[in-house]
């Protein structure tokens, strides 16, 4: 091999941090001191010497793209490099205010780990090592890859997935344009049970929240203090300090269940016999509006019967909440009403039973009529509604005659098969059934991380014939990929349009994408004039394409980039149309789902039994802090010295009988798999249940900060989906904790 050849190979082998001789305990004690300016400063100068790039100084309005929740930011430039993010105060979800992540997002595009030119693979999958080339190479290789593949065993053998984005709609104009049905979000992975209820429900698939006129909220396993959704998490806050009671569920004392009012440690899995006796309840004493129920529900007769045999005694003897509570807790939220909602949340207990939970919830909001009322539940636009876009050509796409991997037999019908259940989908390729997949194309998502189960993902992954990676780092699934395509960071692209009820916000670049990382919209256009589909991808440039979006409406792409977003029409009046329509079936709301009734299932929400873990056994929790996003943030140098690793919160007393004390070495056993980690002994959980953050103990040694550091929830939790909705149901996962 020339030394050319040699300079080209890139092998992943070391932990910076075990090369430093830092641990990780030490890194976070010497920096636990909050989000200064200083230190951000500090952090862009030493990182941002790589910014070769002619941006004037001064401030771009763009979107954090840290989370989902696409927050406004006003990005700070000086001598070529960003030096701070601000929230922006005109964008309705940031309201001038950032979260942690929001505010390190300058460690992710300074991240000195950050994949720095295409990769082509040349050891073995998980050997770490790759070769350097062109994008020229990688897409050509990509594509032959893909072509060879769709002529071999057709379009179908690709699997095609991605998490919630604004270019989302190109990834699907490719894989359509491709021609396979294999199509994957992380819906099922994290919140189909409460879309799926909502739409059986109210005919839409999340209902709005109005927290200005709330005087009562009940969230279910909800934590906005820490798994943030900036603008809602604000609202909470002034709803709290307006006075407004707000009831935790939650087996574990979580920072929102320290702000809230009342702290529920409910019994895992069981929330459903909080909710039907709650039910049982209002409907027994005559305390629901009668008014809303008659004109605007269907069911209601049938929704009395089944909740008849519902008390709070029963449900004690469940869910662990005192008869008297439930009784309480259900006299105030019917006399709020309704000034009142219990929270949709995103879901609920985690159980195969969430779906019921969450249909038992909605049904709750709808007999008590908090619906398009002040401070009640709202039918109100959400992103994507309100503003019509101009669109790039289209053609039409090819008949995918094909079925779904993960729909034979199709075991899920109130989930629309275009969206499938993602983790079946790896279950397929182990078992080659209905046909084998022989590839998987993989856009800003980590599946090795987010399905349970991480050795059945390895498993799954080397089956494969190819696998390519689109992504920023080198995460863990990119680690096992056989290409890996470098992406701009969201402070280095412009991404599609964001629409908001009346408003379009803009994500442009801030500085030139650093080392030779390209846009998504450009990734996938030159993709797909490899494939021969080039008329899918009409637009030069991404330039282009938003100004293609902005067609129909009056504004130009330079008045856009300047205030960064554009109002279409004056802002509402913010009062509560009288006309209400739901999309069900019947156009009410339907308290008994007239859809589960033709499937021959009971059309009431009702009780279904949890699983129980057996004698010296735990519910393993899992959950999120406000410093990390999932997966995907572990490797951002400031919010890994934040948090850098996930003990097991273990209650007092169980600890003690283990002899476990705070700090030790721990094993945590399911029957899948075992991890060693640190027990975090603690009286705010339950005693039945212990917890870890999700997202740690990555196994990607191109994640010189993230790698090894703290334990894998993947590892441990087993596979079980809801038969109805589709989630997964981690919290069904039993473990047992000894010392190490
Ligand atoms: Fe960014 Fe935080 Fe807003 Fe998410 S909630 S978009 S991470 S600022």
């Amino acid at each position: 091999m020339s030394k050319d050849e040699r300079d080209d190979i890139v092998q992943y082998s070391m932990s910076r941090r075990k090369f430093l001789g830092l641990s990780a305990a030490g890194a976070a004690g010497a920096s636990l001191t909050g989000l200064g300016f200083d230190k951000l400063q500090a952090y862009a100068a030493k990182h941002g010497d790589v910014a070769k790039t002619t941006i004037p100084d001064g401030e771009v309005h763009t979107l954090c793209e840290m989370c989902v929740w696409r927050c406004g930011v006003i990005a700070k430039v000086r001598d070529g490099k960003i030096t701070k993010l601000e929230g922006n105060p005109d964008h309705p979800h940031s309201r001038g205010k950032l979260c942690p992540r929001g505010q390190a997002g300058l460690g992710m595009t300074y991240d000195p780990d950050r994949v720095k030119t295409p990769l082509i693979r040349v050891g073995k999958r998980g050997e770490g090592k790759f070769r350097k080339v062109t994008w020229e190479e990688a897409l050509d290789y990509t594509a032959a890859r893909m072509n060879e593949l769709k002529e071999k065993y057709g379009a179908e053998s690709m699997i095609f997935s991605t998490t919630h984005n604004l270019i989302q709609q190109q990834f699907e104009n490719l894989l359509r344009a491709y021609g396979s049905p294999n199509y994957g979000t992380q819906r099922g992975l994290c919140f189909n049970a409460m879309i799926t209820a909502n739409s059986l429900t109210w005919g839409l698939d999340e209902p709005g929240r109005d927290y200005t006129d709330t005087d009562y909220v009940i969230y279910t396993g909800r934590n906005l203090m820490e798994a943030i959704s900036n603008s809602e998490t604000q609202d909470l806050v002034e709803a709290l300090a307006k006075g407004a009671k707000v009831v935790v569920l939650d087996p574990r004392f979580t920072k929102t269940a320290a702000r809230a009012t009342e702290w529920v440690p409910i019994k895992p899995g069981n929330d459903l016999a909080f909710y039907l006796a709650m039910l049982h309840e209002i409907i027994k004493n005559d305390w629901y509006d009668h008014e809303f129920v008659e004109e605007y529900t269907h069911g209601f007769d049938q929704l009395a019967e089944e909740v008849r045999q519902y008390t709070p005694e029963w449900a004690e003897q469940r869910c662990d909440v005192p008869a008297e509570n439930i009784r309480r807790i259900a006299r105030e939220f019917s006399v709020a009403a309704p000034r009142a909602f219990a929270h949709p949340n995103w879901r609920t207990s985690n159980f195969e039973n969430s779906f019921q939970t969450e249909r038992a919830i909605a049904a709750l909001n709808a007999i008590c009529g908090c619906w398009s009322q002040p401070g009640s539940l709202q039918p109100a636009a959400g992103e994507g509604e309100g503003v019509e876009l101009g669109g790039i050509p289209q053609p039409p796409y090819p008949r995918v005659r094909a079925l779904r991997l993960d729909g034979v037999p199709w075991q899920h019908p109130v989930v629309p098969l275009k969206l499938g259940i993602f983790q079946k989908n790896r279950d397929a390729i182990l078992t080659g059934k209905p046909y084998q997949a022989h590839g998987w194309f993989i856009y800003r998502q980590n599946p090795l991380s987010s399905i349970s189960d991480r050795r059945k993902t390895l498993e799954a992954f080397s089956k494969l014939d190819f696998i390519v990676t689109i992504d920023i780092i080198m995460n863990d699934t990119a680690y096992y990929s056989d290409v890996i395509l470098p992406e701009a960071t969201y402070l280095e692209r412009y991404d599609p349009l964001m629409v908001m009820e009346d408003s379009v916000f803009i994500r442009q670049p801030v500085i030139k994408p650093l080392f030779d990382s390209k846009p998504g919209l450009w990734i996938f256009q030159e993709i797909g004039k490899r494939l021969g589909l080039e008329k899918y991808f009409q637009y030069d440039g991404e330039e282009d394409y938003i100004t293609q979006q902005l067609k129909p409406l009056d504004v130009t792409l330079e008045e856009l980039k300047n205030k960064g977003y554009f109002t279409v029409v004056k802002e509402h009046t913010g009062e509560h149309s009288e006309e209400l329509h739901f999309g069900t079936k019947t156009g009410k709301v339907e308290l008994s789902s007239t859809v589960l009734e033709q499937l021959g299932m009971k059309g009431v929400p009702h009780w279904q039994e949890p699983m129980t873990p057996s004698e010296n056994q735990f519910y393993l929790l899992t959950g999120k802090v406000a410093t990390h996003t999932q997966f995907a943030t572990q490797n951002n140098e400031y919010l890994h010295d934040l948090f850098p690793e996930n003990p097991l919160w273990i209650n007092t007393k169980e600890a003690e009988k283990r002899g476990i004390k705070n700090g030790d070495d721990i094993y945590v056993e399911s029957e899948i798999g075992k991890v060693k980690t640190k027990a975090y002994v603690t009286e705010g959980i339950r005693p039945d249940s212990v917890f870890m953050v999700a997202g740690f103990g990555h196994v990607s040694k191109g994640l010189r900060t993230a790698f090894n550091e703290g334990v894998s929830d993947s590892d441990l939790h087993i596979s079980y989906t809801d038969p109805v909705s589709g989630s997964q149901a981690l919290s069904q996962t039993f473990v047992k904790v000894y010392k190490a």
